[in-house]
């Protein structure tokens, strides 16, 4: 009896890590630069589309982005549960020294190098490997073999895509469910991070693109339930940072009127965040140079603050420049820089030559309607990510999810376990908390409750209990 007894709480411990739904389809759509205000309760009454998806489903407060609030690690932070300094995707742009390869938010050729992406598994790769089907719609890293894996289908970024591309995704995501092709889609749409950039988050451009995805998600739950899919399809919409206003010429700091381009090694992105290699020799001078400039703080690797989980990142430079709030870093292209310097006779006294360049080519102007980098961008994000401006949002309905249920804020390393339990895979050790989403669960208390035996199980226990 004794060794039946043990059997049958073998068998118990193996049921319940086996999370319960795992015949249920998972869509998730990542809305890029979703600031969480976008949706307040104000803002829901004229958006039709998010209104019934919150009265359907589950609505956290906020969610707290991982530093810095920058893209790329947040779209990895999201798919592992791991903070940036696990995972390794430390920024949008990134440089090793040891093989002095570049990411460069994820255009050039070499951002394709699995050194960038193998510091962790994200669920579509662990999806994949346990046989099951991923469709990812221009899912940023989805055309990418990692660990040596590909998802089932990946249709590729190549530029901004349209309203019309966001719709039929969600649309082509439901068909590959009803037919038993995809397991799991994941879609990304950037329109609303473009117009917050171009003309800040408080503009009419941000609001309508917002207004189109409301409108493409008021069509999907009735595409959902033509489908007949509303009993087996989970639904996740999050976002991975927010956005905050910028200002030309008030809130700018031009980093080349404190350093001399022949004091820097390598340089990676502008704006909030800016990594910088010191020149052989130059980390102390470079380093008491930057500590006198204002509104904004220049960080010694070791010295970046833990709560920021940032410091351990393999790529993390030796300086990290953060911007206050709102201020602007801008780089120097400093070939372009040395070209001129050479060509001027006499030469440039050295604290000119660092003027001597177009500023437009270096600050974030961009193509506006008159063809011309003219357009000044009045929207960026990157800066702290406890800051309010910098907060996303995280939505969920389906079967497995409370109704009309408001939750407390996630932060952005939370989202992995949700994804996992409701896609009935088990999470690799991560670094989101349990606590903070389970109680957006239907029925579910715990980690332990938030699965049940199978019937499949419950049946040999049933069998070894009587025989
Ligand atoms: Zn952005």
């Amino acid at each position: 009896m004794a060794a039946k007894f043990r059997a049958l709480l073998l068998l118990l411990a193996l049921s319940l890590a086996r999370p319960a739904s795992a015949s249920r389809k998972l869509l998730v759509v990542l809305l890029d630069g979703f600031r969480s205000d976008y949706i307040s309760d104000e803002a829901l009454e004229s958006l039709p589309g998010f209104k019934e998806i919150v009265s359907r489903g589950v609505k956290v407060d906020y969610l707290t982005p991982d530093f810095p609030s920058l893209s790329y690690p947040n779209y990895y932070t999201l798919m592992t549960g791991r903070h940036c300094e696990v995972h390794q995707m430390i920024g949008n742009y990134m440089w090793d020294p040891s093989t002095n390869k570049s990411f460069d938010i994820g255009v050039n050729r070499d951002s394709l190098m699995p050194l960038w992406w193998n510091g962790s598994e994200p669920l579509w790769v662990t999806l994949t490997k346990a046989k099951k089907k991923v469709y990812m719609y221009y899912w940023p890293g989805c055309e990418v073999e990692i660990l040596g894996v590909r998802p089932t289908y990946c249709l590729e970024y190549k530029n901004v895509p349209t309203d019309i591309n966001f719709a039929n995704a969600v649309s082509d995501a439901l068909d590959s469910f009803k037919s038993g092709r995809a397991d799991l889609a994941a879609i990304y749409h950037e329109r609303i991070d473009v117009e917050g950039h171009h003309y800040g988050p408080s503009s009419p451009q941000r609001k309508d693109a917002l207004k189109a995805v409301d409108t493409v998600l008021k069509h999907m739950t009735k595409w959902i339930q033509e489908r007949e899919l509303q009993d087996r399809l989970n639904v996740l919409i999050f976002s991975d940072h927010g956005m905050t206003d910028i200002f030309w010429m008030d809130k700018v700091i031009e980093l080349h009127k404190y350093v001399s381009p022949s004091d820097l090694q390598q340089v990676k992105d502008r704006g909030p965040v800016v990594s910088l290699w010191p020149a052989p020799g130059k980390h102390s001078e470079v380093l008491s140079m930057l500590r006198a400039v204002e509104h904004m703080t220049v960080y010694e690797k070791e010295a970046i603050p833990s709560r920021f989980y940032y410091k351990k990142g393999k790529f993390v430079s030796p300086l990290t420049l953060v911007a206050d709030e709102g201020w602007f870093i801008t780089e120097q292209p400093f070939r372009d820089t040395q070209d001129l310097a050479s060509l001027a006779t006499p030469p440039i006294p050295r604290q000119h030559q660092l003027f001597a360049t177009d500023s437009r080519e270096t600050l974030p102007f961009w193509m506006n309607s008159t063809g011309k980098r003219e357009g000044w961008q009045h929207g960026w994000h990157g800066y702290d990510n406890e800051l309010m401006d910098m907060r996303g949002i995280f939505l969920a309905f389906g079967p497995d999810f409370k109704s009309n249920f408001r939750a407390a804020p996630i932060r952005s390393v939370d989202v992995y376990n949700v994804m996992c339990n409701v896609a009935g895979i088990a999470p690799l050790p991560n670094n989101g908390s349990w606590s903070r989403v389970m109680c957006m669960l239907k029925g579910q208390a715990s980690w332990a409750l938030a699965v049940r035996p199978s019937s499949c199980t419950l049946a040999l226990i049933l069998l070894l209990l009587f025989a």
